[in-house]
């Protein structure tokens, strides 16, 4: 009996220093501007430790209650969200906007719907929320194992037709719009008020953006260059610090410039696509944002796939 429970003991011990020894990741609030903030997410892969918090969120506080700007990847990635915005405000989360379909940025949809929140996105955002929850979750499952327990995707229920809507909650104006450029179904959040733009995935800075199979080139460029010319003064991105325009054109902007003008081109001129990823390898203009090494010849096979199919 003695011996059984000394055997307890030490097995408690273990998993509490198993406990500790986890360097979890909590979002941390960072003010914008008065009662905008940022949820800056690590830079790297989704992993347990993050629970898929790999991206930025944000909130806007109003006197009727918190709206936030995307959900999370799971529940208790959620639950990370609301203690972050629990140290700014005690007022509950009455709406959250998705500005995508990724994961990131709808999985804790339910957490927050089952509290009383209202979910809302642009049609399509959600419709491909609905088609890629199974991709995204056996995804994600890889990553988070275990810490995705409890975890249901459930897509905006309030959805806005057009291919541009204005919202107005809590006394606050947001103007949404399609991007399409990182994922289908993607879109940026402005506040004119505030010259805030949620810009979700379309703006990439301190880290390479990556071009999927599903992204496209030419709407990043087209997405930007439309961004750009509302000057916003602060920009939270999809990844990365909070920024300026110029930093964003630098990062992202001349980016998408440069795949669309160059390797684009290329492929539209019917050259090698070797001899031109090549060519472009090592750009020092790039080379020193995060991931550029996993990262940059991919995109430009991408790109030149997308500009040879024209
Ligand atoms: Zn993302």
């Amino acid at each position: 009996m003695l011996k059984q429970f000394a055997l307890l003991i030490l097995a408690v011990l273990a998993a509490t220093s198993v406990l500790a020894a986890r360097n979890e990741f909590r979002p941390k609030a960072e003010k914008v501007v008065d009662n905008v903030y940022s949820l800056m997410g690590p830079l790297g892969q989704r992993s347990a430790d993050n629970d898929g918090l790999n991206a930025d969120f944000g909130f806007i506080v109003t006197p009727r209650g918190v709206i936030l700007i995307d959900s999370g990847a799971s529940r208790l990635g959620a639950g990370k969200i609301v203690a972050a915005i629990a140290r700014v405000t005690d007022k509950p989360v009455r709406w959250v906007i998705n500005t995508g379909s990724q994961d990131h940025r709808w999985l804790g949809n339910d957490y927050f719907a089952s509290k009383g929140a209202e979910v809302i996105a642009m049609s399509r955002t959600a419709a491909t929320q609905a088609q890629y929850a199974g991709q995204h979750m056996q995804g994600l499952e890889r990553f988070l194992g275990e810490r995705l327990k409890g975890t249901r995707p459930r897509p905006a229920s309030r959805t806005l037709d057009g291919n541009e809507a204005t919202l107005e909650l809590g006394g606050e104006t947001f103007m949404l719009s399609y991007t399409d450029a990182h994922f289908p179904g993607d879109i940026w959040i402005w506040l004119p008020k505030h010259s805030v733009m949620f810009s979700g995935d379309l703006i990439f800075v301190d880290r390479l953006l990556g071009v999927l199979p599903w992204s496209s080139v030419k709407n990043g460029q087209k997405a930007f260059r439309a961004l750009a010319a509302l000057k916003p003064a602060h920009i939270v991105p999809g990844h990365g610090r909070v920024c300026d325009l110029e930093r964003a054109q630098r990062e992202t902007g001349d980016y998408y410039d440069f795949l669309a003008s160059k390797v684009g081109a290329a492929a539209q001129n019917m050259e090698p696509m070797d001899a031109t990823l090549d060519r472009y390898a090592d750009l020092p203009a790039f080379s020193h944002l995060e991931n550029y090494d996993s990262l940059h010849r991919a995109n430009m096979n991408r790109a030149f796939t997308e500009f040879e199919s024209q």
